[in-house]
């Protein structure tokens, strides 16, 4: 299959990994938005949260205790973002369902 994040979860695209374990990894965005911007992703391809089905919730819940650990060892005490940007409209450009977990300056709200 032709998706970049697959291709980054089998070494075959490098990428600055901070995590990874049976089920998903964890690496530095290319374009960061704030001082810390990590993408996690399922190593399965799931194209987007619009596709999920009832058999992904314990992925889904695993990628999200994966977000606040990673949190944790990136000392984001004073808060942090995580957003899964979906669809056209949701602003998502890579196909492959990813969580950027962002932190290190205030984030603000409403989002662009
Ligand atoms: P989204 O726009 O929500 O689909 O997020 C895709 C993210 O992937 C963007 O923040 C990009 O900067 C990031 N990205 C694209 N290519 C790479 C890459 N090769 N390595 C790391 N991050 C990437
Ligand atoms: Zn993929």
């Amino acid at each position: 299959m032709d998706c970049l994040f697959c291709k980054i979860a089998v070494g075959e695209i490098p990428a600055t990994k901070v995590y990874e374990d049976a089920s998903c990894i964890a690496f530095s965005d290319i374009h960061p938005q704030a001082p810390v911007h990590l993408l996690i992703i399922p190593r399965q391809h799931i194209a987007s949260l619009d596709e999920v089905r009832e058999t992904y919730r314990e992925l889904l819940g695993h990628l999200m205790l994966v977000a606040a650990e990673l949190a944790k060892q990136q000392k984001l005490s004073k808060g942090f973002r995580v957003v899964m940007n979906t669809g056209v409209d949701g602003g998502q450009t890579v196909n492959h369902l990813h969580l950027h977990l962002l932190g290190g300056r205030a984030m603000h709200w409403p989002p662009g």
